[in-house]
């Protein structure tokens, strides 16, 4: 898997540098990939901005393209769907979905307007209000929806007239420079380049003069390191960051409904997604029911290489994921947790993960406060339901949450008090066009889909005309 070329003003770059990238379902390397170069990171801005004005003033021809580059990825579905499970380990069947998700956005985002709004118009005075695109923009995404994050970002950052300069995660590149040489036959040179590398090619593109918008997704850390590079040159900025879902289960629930939720919710792509149920809280009534349920689960799921069928759970993306979520279930046993199900590695290579349970922990410990990011899930008991409000929104973290109960009105009547950027009830990650996604507190900054996803890669413009 060695022909993956960098996009840059509209053609292939040569590669002058190379780093490997692995294959996480065997631990062998698949792949030697560009590593940008800071002269070839100068060039895809400078392409970046040749290409603004073009682009932002013909919208037609960004819908047309835009719908082009759907087509094309539902043209290279398979081919797409094979890079992503080798480079991140995911289910082909979720590779699907994640393409399937991305072809929605270039549609979606293909057809929303923002029109100018007319705020005056009399005799003395037209004053008009309109959304600009805010420029070139850098974006810089994470490695366990390699091309699902990445068209988050393209869709609505190129149909509000934006140009960009991308730079995927270097765990897994490979889907995204292929996506870059799809773009070189729909798109005018320069409005999309894909570069990669190493974290350091992230720091350059935010210091970059260029772009003026850095759109991240990936861990607080870094999201506040780029939070304080981009402010000597007011770059606006997009984070989202990550997260600590809590699910909180209800007295009145049905256990066995629940556990489906809960148990794809939590172990989906291996319990590497942002918005994956990372602790639950259940009343202590309930706890032993709901605790088996989890565990017949746990058992039954099939872990194995995402290529084979029958797969349901795949690898941990990276060693480093693989040590975190190793070092986080440790902790737990060492501060007194059981292990209801799994809880060490899977023995050969790769970076397989017993599907885990965790229970005899609460706040405090680390697998319930801390992000783990991997197929680990703490259990916590309680008894008082304003208490575990409290106790789920105490953290620094607020991405998502969700409620489950038997009864959805109460539900949603106690969602509102939860701090995260969305609260489900008796679902968790759903989404339906034209939602809104994004994280309080330090899980982001502006959202990504719907409308105001578009409107985050606007500013405003007031034309305010005298007529004498
Ligand atoms: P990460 O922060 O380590 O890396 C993300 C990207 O930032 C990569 O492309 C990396 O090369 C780049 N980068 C690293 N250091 C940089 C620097 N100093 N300057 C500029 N760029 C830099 O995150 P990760 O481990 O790849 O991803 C996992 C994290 O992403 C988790 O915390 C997860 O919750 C979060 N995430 C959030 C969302 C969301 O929408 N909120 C979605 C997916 C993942």
């Amino acid at each position: 898997m060695n022909d993956f070329t960098m996009t840059i003003a509209g053609q292939q770059s040569a590669t002058i540098a190379t780093y490997p990238v692995e294959d996480p379902a065997t631990g062998a390397v698949i792949a030697d990939a560009p590593a940008c170069t800071p002269g070839q990171l100068d060039e895809a801005m400078r392409a970046a901005q040749s290409a603004l004005v073009g682009w932002h003033s013909d919208r037609s021809r960004r819908q047309q393209a835009l719908e082009r580059l759907a087509d094309s990825v539902e043209g290279h579905l398979e081919e797409l769907a094979g890079v992503i499970t080798t480079e991140e380990g995911k289910p082909l069947a979720e590779a699907r979905s994640e393409l399937g998700d991305a072809i929605n956005d270039l549609r979606y985002f293909a057809s929303l307007e923002l029109p100018a709004e007319l705020i005056r118009d009399d005799e003395h005075t037209v004053v008009r209000v309109l959304r600009r695109p805010v420029g070139p923009v850098a974006a810089i995404t994470p490695w366990n929806f390699p091309l699902g994050t990445a068209v988050a970002k393209i869709a609505p950052a190129l149909a509000a007239g934006c140009t960009m300069v991308l730079k995927p995660s270097p765990y897994t590149p490979l889907s995204c420079l292929r996506f870059g040489e799809l773009g070189r036959d729909v798109l005018p040179p320069g409005v999309l380049n894909v570069v990669s590398g190493s974290n350091e090619v992230g720091a350059w593109m935010t210091e970059h003069p260029i772009p003026r918008m850095v759109s991240f997704t990936g861990s607080v850390a870094t999201g506040k390191r780029i939070a304080t590079m981009v402010a000597p040159d007011l770059k606006r900025v997009t984070l989202e960051l990550g997260g600590n879902d809590p699910a909180i289960v209800l007295d009145d629930v049905d256990i066995e409904e629940a556990a489906d939720g809960l148990f794809a919710n939590a172990f989906g792509n291996c319990g590497q997604i942002c918005v994956a149920i990372k602790r639950v809280y259940v009343p202590s009534s309930r706890h032993d029911e709901l605790v088996e349920a989890l565990v017949s689960r746990a058992k039954a799921a099939k872990v194995g290489d995402g290529h084979l069928s029958g797969t349901e759970i795949g690898p941990l993306c990276n060693k480093m994921q693989f040590d975190r979520v190793a070092e986080l279930v440790e902790d737990a046993m060492d501060h007194g947790a059981k292990l209801a199900a799994g809880g060490r590695p899977i023995e050969g290579p790769g970076y397989f993960f017993e599907p885990t349970v965790v229970t005899g922990v609460s706040d405090g410990v680390r697998i319930v406060d801390e992000e783990q990011f991997g197929p680990a899930l703490p259990i916590v008991s309680y008894d008082d339901l304003d208490d575990v409000l409290v106790r789920a929104n105490a953290t620094h973290f607020g991405l998502g949450a969700s409620i489950w109960t038997g009864d959805p009105e109460r539900g949603g009547a106690i969602a509102t008090g939860v701090e995260s950027g969305t609260v489900w009830v008796n679902t968790h990650q759903a989404a339906v066009p034209g939602q809104p996604f994004g994280g309080l507190k330090w899980s982001g900054i502006g959202v990504e889909g719907g409308r105001w996803g578009l409107i985050g890669y606007t500013e405003l413009q007031a034309i305010h005309v005298a007529r004498g």
